[in-house]
């Protein structure tokens, strides 16, 4: 019975370790996505600006167009009204070129900035380490896998070879306490379920070889020799 329960902790053991992995493997691909998903703004952003860029340069160009017509037609007007409003219209211009080269200029500046941390050797690194992380993951968690499929092996044995009562037995005391229902005292001749200390002519028993039921929470207590 303690061998089979034995075997039945280990195997939950090997599944919590399995689980724990599985978390943290979660965790490196989430991580690794947020990298990928940033980067990939980058790149998009990257295209936007090109394109904004393109753009600005063409608007410069035509106010200076712009400005240069109206200063052509300053020199030929007559009517003050007439000039007054030529020389609203090469403001106008020229304030919308020193407005846009300072807008390209921004843009250039991000531009840059995002070029650099597309091209990141820590980022790059950083997927790497990941990644590396992951592959050692995924090899313990196989690693697990196998013990785990060898301990179900062992158990259905272990199993097989009981007496159908003393199973049963098992069953109905791993029903009612969870595992382990099966416990060693301690060195003080308390039960290491619910701390109850053991009358001492209980005690004498277990120390003898006897396998006793706890008087307090019930579960079965042995004596573990210390080795
Ligand atoms: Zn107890």
């Amino acid at each position: 019975m303690l061998r089979i329960q034995q075997v039945e902790l280990e195997i939950q053991r090997t599944k919590d370790s399995i689980q724990r992995l599985q978390n943290q493997a979660e965790d490196i691909l989430g991580n690794m996505g947020k990298i990928k998903e940033r980067r990939e703004s980058i790149l998009k952003r990257i295209e936007e600006i090109k394109r904004e860029m393109k753009n600005h340069r063409e608007l410069i160009e035509e106010c200076k167009r712009k400005t240069k017509i109206a200063e052509e037609r300053l020199n030929s007007v007559r009517k003050v009204e007439e000039y007054k409003a030529l020389l609203r219209e090469k403001a106008k211009n020229e304030d919308c070129v020193i407005k846009l080269t300072r807008s390209l200029k921004n843009l250039e500046e991000e531009l840059k900035s995002l070029e650099q941390e597309k091209d990141s050797k820590k980022v790059v690194k950083e997927l790497q380490n990941l990644e590396e992380e992951l592959q050692d993951i995924r090899y313990s968690q196989s690693r697990l896998q196998d013990r785990l499929a060898e301990l179900e092996n062992i158990l259905k044995t272990l199993k097989e070879s009981t007496e159908e009562d003393i199973l049963r037995e098992y069953q109905a005391l791993k029903k009612k306490y969870g595992i382990p229902a099966i416990l060693p005292v301690d060195s003080l001749g308390a039960c290491t379920g619910c701390g109850t200390k053991l009358p001492s002519a209980l005690y004498s028993r277990v120390i003898s070889g006897e396998v006793v039921a706890c008087p307090s929470c019930g579960r079965l207590l042995y004596y573990e020799e210390v080795t």
